[in-house]
């Protein structure tokens, strides 16, 4: 059997910005990156274990006045 090990799963999450959904896939290591379609920002989502996953968030534009 010469089966392909790495597991690359499909993951959705909602944009912490905007709440538009958000596809990405995750890879092997459980590290997933996928840039909102609305407002552009970029989340990698690092899973770190079975139930604990370290997500990021990086703001595209600085165009919306900071509160
Ligand atoms: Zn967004």
């Amino acid at each position: 059997m010469s089966e392909n090990k790495e597991e690359w799963h499909e993951v959705t999450w909602f944009c912490s910005n905007c709440g538009t959904k958000v596809t990405a896939v995750q890879n092997s290591e459980g590290l997933s990156k996928a840039e909102c379609q609305r407002c552009h920002s970029v989340t990698v989502r690092r899973k770190m274990g079975r139930r604990h996953s370290r997500i990021e968030m990086y703001a595209a534009k600085m165009s919306q006045a900071a509160i």
